[in-house]
């Protein structure tokens, strides 16, 4: 079984506690949601992708979130916002 992407970040949740509010019919990570499950703002993800992004690319902030920016906005959930 192919484990299902998370429909903003495109990450691979291949365990159920991956799955945001842990259940395995959520269309979103555990990094993108609250703690019900709940999708988070864009702004809100874009400001932690952005962190991530920083730290783990080296990247300086205006990079990192154009970068981020772009990532999200390829993803199902924030493609409307494209
Ligand atoms: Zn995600």
């Amino acid at each position: 079984m192919n484990a299902p992407i998370c429909e903003s970040c495109g990450m691979p949740m291949e365990s159920p506690e991956m799955f945001g509010g842990g259940r395995t019919d959520n269309r979103y990570c555990v990094y993108c949601t609250d703690e019900k499950g709940d999708l988070k703002p864009f702004d809100l993800k874009l400001e932690e992708m952005t962190r991530f992004t920083m730290t783990r690319m080296g990247m300086d902030e205006t990079r990192a979130r154009q970068v981020s920016r772009e990532q999200m906005l390829k993803q199902p959930a924030w493609a409307h916002l494209a």
